[in-house]
C-alpha cells in the first residue's frame, strides 16, 4: 500500500467520521474510508527486517544497488549528493585485516532518530516497523538526514525523471529505502533481496522478526548477528552476520 495513501485515508476517515462529509447524495466520505478492503493496515504484530550475511556478500557485486535503482527509478549516482537508497561498503577489521563487503540501507530503526526530529511528521514509522517519508508533507529541511546515524537518507536536488508508479519522488524532498513497501504489502520480497538471490549470493534474508518460525528469525537465533552502531540503541530492523 502506498504509505501516502495510508496517511491520507486515515486523515480522510477521521475527518469524515467527525464531519460526516457528503460527497454525493447518499454517499458519505466515511463510508468510502470504511469500504477499504480489510487486511491492508500495517500490523503491529509484524516486525519486518533483513539479515545480511556478509560472508556471502561478494566484494564488487552491485546487484542489490542496481536492483534498487531500477525498482524505484533512481538514476545511478554520479555525484556524492545524488540520491542513493542502498550502497555497498567495505568494512575492515583493523586487528585481523579481514575485509567484509556489505550493503547499507535505511536500518528501519525501532527508535528512529529521523522520526524524532522531523518537524512535520513526514518521517514516520509504520506499525510493522517500516520507516518511510511522506513526500507530500516533507518540507526538505533535512533534519532527518543529519539525525540518521547511518547516512541512509538522500535529498533530491534535481527534478526527477522516469518516475515509477509505486515510488513517488520529488525535487526538494528527502527519501530513503522504503523496504520496497509496495512489494511487501502484496506479500512480495524487496528488490535487493530478490536480485542478490538471482546473482547466486543469497546474502540477504527478508522476513518477520516477530515470527519465530520465519527464516530470518531462525537464522538470527542460530548465528551471531549484530546491528550497526548497536551502541546507539536504535534497535535496527536490519541485522548483519559475519561482522
Ligand atoms: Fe531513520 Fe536512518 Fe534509522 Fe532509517 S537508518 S530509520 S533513516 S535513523
Ligand atoms: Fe532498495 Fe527495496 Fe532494498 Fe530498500 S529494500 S534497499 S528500497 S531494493
Amino acid at each position: 500500500m502506498n504509505p501516502v495513501d495510508t496517511g491520507r485515508r486515515k486523515f480522510l476517515g477521521a475527518t469524515a467520521a467527525a464531519a460526516g462529509v457528503a460527497l454525493a447524495p447518499g454517499v458519505l466520505l466515511y463510508e468510502i474510508a470504511a469500504a477499504r478492503p480489510p487486511g491492508l493496515e500495517a500490523s503491529r504484530s509484524v516486525r519486518w527486517g533483513m539479515l545480511v550475511d556478509t560472508t556471502r556478500c561478494a566484494s564488487g557485486c552491485t546487484a542489490c544497488v542496481d536492483a534498487c535503482n531500477r525498482e524505484h527509478g533512481l538514476p545511478a549516482p554520479t555525484r556524492p549528493t545524488d540520491a542513493q537508497w542502498i550502497r555497498k561498503v567495505e568494512l575492515k577489521d583493523l586487528r585481523s585485516g579481514a575485509v567484509h563487503s556489505a550493503p547499507v540501507m535505511c536500518q528501519h530503526c525501532a527508535e528512529p532518530p529521523c522520526v524524532d526530529v522531523c518537524p512535520t511528521g513526514a518521517s514516520f514509522k509504520r506499525a510493522d516497523g517500516i520507516v518511510l517519508v511522506d513526500r507530500h508533507t516533507c518540507i526538505g529541511c533535512r533534519y532527518c538526514m543529519m539525525a540518521c546515524p547511518y547516512k541512509a537518507r538522500s535529498f533530491v536536488h534535481e527534478p526527477t525523471a522516469g518516475q515509477k508508479t509505486d515510488t513517488p519522488r520529488g525535487k526538494g524532498c528527502v527519501e530513503s529505502c522504503n523496504l520496497c513497501v509496495h512489494r511487501v504489502d502484496k506479500g512480495g520480497t524487496p528488490a535487493c533481496v530478490e536480485s542478490c538471490a538471482a546473482a547466486g549470493h543469497q546474502a540477504i534474508v527478508f522476513g518477520d522478526l516477530n515470527d519465530p518460525s520465519s527464516e530470518i528469525s531462525r537464522r538470527v537465533q542460530a548465528v551471531a548477528t549484530t546491528q550497526l552502531r548497536a551502541d546507539l540503541r536504535t534497535d535496527n530492523g536490519v541485522r548483519y552476520a559475519g561482522l
